[in-house]
């Protein structure tokens, strides 16, 4: 097979192309949710981003295995080793254990990847099940004298790597740019940027979830368990590493920083980074309080997979604005397209060199760099393209298994639902209308179909005049 999927690898800031481990598989590994809240739909768009590169790269024709981490301890509201464990602040807020907060959670955030067509990863493994392969970790961290203990905690000593900023050249000001809220200075850090690896001394001392350690007991700093856990299941050597652009730093620098340290080799060659959603007031974040999800698009009346059509509408290397008025645009965008699916007729034979046509154009989009809306313009294409029907609905069916936007099945539901609770002399009414009013057209009357229009109005019907014919709904 040849090797022609590109995209944009944040390590060595240039667009690469994919070359698979020597078995020919593809390890990926994506940061999991901290579930102490529900996913926003900012969130969604980096996992949404992350389905259709797993998706991608199995229709081209790669083998892959994907990991994802449920993150449920060590997380602090801070990104910089301060302020209280975001579980425990989940835990308070709803009077529940810190293990029901993380249970309820983690099946919200399914239920809403299950709405957006996001599939469950091959492993998902919760923090809390590996603990004993993060003391682990660290206590070789400590042998090979890149940690250290302070205070009662144990710190990596970033002094110890020749370069602790891979990601880029970039100045440490752009870099702390990622991390968030109320950063405070540890003194017990040697250095500025060294980090967590385990607690044992906390301002926070009524932490929920202890474990006994080496060094007393105590709980993990949240770096650790990304490395931990993509090993455990990916081995030593991984190919792709996901997440959103604000886990570049600090959460994969020291991801890397500890990884390769741990190893003593490279680890991951390939680093995928979403850019964020913001909403008119900025970045959308789950510590702002008042953030979207999805079913709360849902109770508004808007269909989660359009959510996702205007996600990949846009590329995943650039923010993205959401507004309320560019949903309902995507809407009707949506439903005309797959309305005109709907009324595709599939007979007779596939033509099979067409096929490949468009399928080669639809892989080459997605191989150069995810190009998401060039994929969707493809569909455009076909439906106008010369081929038959037949041909249509399979090209659109297969391409469908990466877009994920029930393509084949989304026009019928919907036509069903305008037309339920339309009784059947209702409907012979309305189509024998449609016909006067077709014929009146002919006639030139325009005056009369006008008319008719309006009469149906009147009895709460609306048509319209499409591509494929009228169409028409009980308002
Ligand atoms: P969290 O649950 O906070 O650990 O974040 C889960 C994922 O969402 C991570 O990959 C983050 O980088 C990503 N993320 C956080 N905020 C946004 C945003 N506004 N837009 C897109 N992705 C985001
Ligand atoms: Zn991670």
């Amino acid at each position: 097979m040849e090797n022609k999927f590109r995209f944009y690898n944040t390590l060595t800031r240039k667009v690469e192309t994919v070359i698979p481990n020597e078995e020919g598989k593809i390890a990926m590994y994506t940061c999991g949710p901290t579930v102490y809240h529900f996913a926003h739909i900012g969130n969604l768009r980096s996992y949404i981003m992350e389905d259709v590169l797993e998706k991608s790269l199995r229709f081209v024709g790669y083998d892959v295995k994907r990991v994802m981490n449920i993150t449920d301890v060590g997380h602090l509201s801070s990104d910089a080793d301060t302020g209280e464990d975001k579980m425990l602040k989940g835990a308070k807020r709803e009077h529940k254990t810190v293990m029901e907060v993380a249970q309820f959670y983690t099946d919200a955030f399914f239920s809403d990847c299950a709405k957006l067509n996001i599939k469950t990863p091959d492993v998902v493994e919760p923090a809390t099940n590996c603990i004993d392969s993060f003391i682990h970790m660290i206590e070789v961290l400590i042998e090979k004298d890149y940690a250290y203990l302070a205070g009662g905690n144990v710190y990596f000593d970033t002094s110890k790597l020749k370069d602790y900023y891979v990601f880029s050249s970039q100045s440490e000001k752009e870099l702390l740019v990622g991390v968030r809220d109320d950063v405070q200075e540890d003194e017990n850090k040697k250095n500025k940027n060294d980090f967590v690896l385990w607690f044992t001394k906390s301002k926070f001392e009524d932490q929920a979830l202890k474990w006994d350690s080496p060094w007393g007991v105590g709980y993990p700093g949240w770096h650790i368990e990304c490395s931990c856990i993509s090993m455990k299941h990916l081995g030593e050597y991984m190919d792709i590493h996901c997440g959103g652009v604000d886990n570049i730093f600090p959460h994969h620098t020291n991801e890397i920083a500890q990884s390769e340290s741990y190893l003593g080799h490279k680890w991951c060659n390939y680093w995928f980074h979403v850019h964020h959603l913001n909403d008119q007031s900025g970045k959308m974040s789950k510590s702002k309080g008042d953030f979207l999800t999805v079913s709360l698009l849902q109770e508004k009346g808007y269909d989660p997979i359009v959510y996702r059509m205007f996600c990949l509408q846009s590329h995943y290397r650039k923010p993205l604005e959401f507004s309320y008025e560019v949903l309902d645009n995507m809407t009707s965008t949506y439903q005309k397209l797959v309305k005109r699916i709907a009324a595709l007729k599939p007979e007779g034979e596939i033509e099979q060199d067409k096929y490949d046509e468009y399928r080669t154009k639809f892989e080459d989009a997605l191989c150069n760099d995810l190009n998401t809306s060039m994929a969707l313009t493809i569909i455009y294409d076909l439906l106008k393209a010369d081929m038959n029907d037949a041909t249509k609905v399979k090209a659109i069916g297969d391409f469908d298994a990466v877009l994920s936007l029930n393509l084949l099945t989304a026009g019928k539901a919907l036509a069903e639902e305008e037309t339920a609770g339309v009784d059947a002399e209702l409907e012979a009414f309305v189509l024998a209308k449609i016909e006067e009013r077709k014929a009146a057209k002919k006639a030139k009357d325009f005056a009369k179909a006008d008319a008719i229009r309006d009469e149906l109005k009147e009895k709460g019907i609306e048509i319209k005049d499409t591509r494929e014919g009228v169409v028409w709904k009980k308002l």
